[in-house]
């Protein structure tokens, strides 16, 4: 039976980090993951873009990656509003005394820069692999049987996703919400460049442009199922044009949209981050609306903190599965993730709410949020990903 100091389950964007990250400190990882490299991340089936926080960029930049990013956007101002109200919210770069405030990145990209050419001496990947069983064993590690191998893990690792098979396998608490929406994400070309990141909360759902490059946008409208099969029945000028008449011209002329995807939105949140020998990271923890654009930023912490912690370890010769170190690792990322959640979904519950004392709640909050600025402040950070 193989031994691995470290074996991570699900080699997408937070487990290739995870992985590449590790492997700047000298520790060996396997990376075993259920799809093709060339089936995640292909452009023509993920059209999203993402919009990184300033430290999720600065993460990148530690991994040598963010020069491979040939098309990042920076956004330098949010712009918050609801349509059909007054009030609006302005958050900028300069009020944090930053250059920028993050940038948009397309996942395909993004995908690609993390996921591919991902082998290396220290990196060892199998892809596509099909797990059939994965027990703990007495000695504290666990093993795992896939496509006819054995192994064991010195700790195990789950990044894979919201529907996690691991979080199944350790049989851990776990609290699901079907939103019953779907995100349509698509590209629009636009008559005027912008800098700015729009979110505006619509009839139909929470709509957010994101500046990317010269005339363009990348856009998502999270509506809720019951509209979906009307949205997607409309054809591509008729969706131009129910954009432009709830988003209105801050962006100018809206001219071409691209065919749209899919994404249906769910809630996953973990009661705890690990169980003995194996730690949940990413998606796996907590998979996020994605409204706030958040739940990248959030994994790619995690990454960056059981990266420092398992450093610690092998610099100080404490065993992988130690189960202070855990603990440690849980109580250094249990402020980020209850701090991420409750920021993702106060934003979604006070905007989906059609009843009339919500939406007056609303508009005083993008008011308050506008003028009062401890709140400000507060909105800016978490978005940053400088919440502490
Ligand atoms: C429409 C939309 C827009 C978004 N926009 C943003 C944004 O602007 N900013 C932001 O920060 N976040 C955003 N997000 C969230 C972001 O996409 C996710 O948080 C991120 O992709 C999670 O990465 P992950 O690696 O944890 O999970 P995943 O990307 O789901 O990767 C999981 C990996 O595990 C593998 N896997 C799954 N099951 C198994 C198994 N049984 N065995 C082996 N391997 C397995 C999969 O093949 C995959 O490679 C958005 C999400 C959506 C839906």
């Amino acid at each position: 039976m193989v031994e691995y100091e470290v074996v991570i389950i699900g080699g997408g964007l937070v487990g290739a980090a995870l992985a590449r990250s590790l492997a700047q400190h000298n520790i060996h990882s396997l990376v075993l993951d259920n799809q093709t490299e060339t089936a995640l991340y292909a452009s023509e089936l993920d059209n999203r873009g993402i919009a990184l926080s300033y430290s999720s960029v600065q993460i990148l930049n530690s991994l040598n990656l963010w020069q491979k990013i040939l098309n990042a956007h920076a956004i330098r101002t949010v712009h918050i509003s609801e349509q059909g109200a007054f009030g609006f919210t302005k958050l900028t770069a300069a009020e944090l005394n930053l250059d920028v405030l993050g940038y948009v990145v397309s996942a395909a990209e993004l995908g690609k820069a993390l996921v591919q050419n991902l082998s290396s001496e220290l990196i060892t990947v199998m892809r596509p692999i099909h797990i059939t069983a994965v027990h703990y064993q007495p000695s504290g590690c666990w093993q795992l049987e896939f496509s006819g191998n054995k192994i064991r893990a010195k700790i195990l690792v789950a990044a894979d996703g919201a529907n996690s098979l691991l979080r199944n396998y350790a049989a851990v608490a776990v609290s699901t919400k079907d939103y019953q929406q779907t995100a349509i994400v698509c590209n629009i070309d636009t008559s005027q460049a912008t800098d700015i990141a729009y979110e505006r909360f619509t009839a139909q759902g929470v709509l957010a442009l994101l500046p990317f490059g010269k005339q363009q946008l990348k856009c998502v409208w999270t509506v809720p199922n019951t509209i979906l099969a009307h949205m997607q029945q409309l054809e591509d000028s008729e969706y131009l044009a129910a954009i432009q008449t709830a988003f209105g011209y801050r962006s100018g002329k809206l001219l071409k949209v691209s065919a749209r995807k899919m994404f249906p939105i769910h809630h996953v949140a973990l009661q705890q981050l690990y169980v003995p020998g194996l730690v949940f990271i990413g998606n796996a923890t907590n998979t996020l609306h994605p409204a706030a654009a958040q739940g990248l930023n959030l994994g790619l912490r995690d990454a960056q903190e059981l990266t420092t912690i398992l450093r610690h370890a092998k610099n100080n010769a404490i065993a992988f599965n130690n189960v202070q170190l855990l603990q440690r690792y849980s109580a250094a990322r249990q402020l980020d993730h209850s701090n991420t959640q409750r920021f993702t979904n106060s934003i979604v519950e006070i905007f989906a709410s059609e009843f009339t004392f919500i939406n007056q709640a609303r508009k005083f909050a993008l008011f308050a949020a506008q003028f009062i600025s401890p709140i400000k402040h507060r909105i800016l950070k978490q978005g940053v990903g400088a919440w502490q």
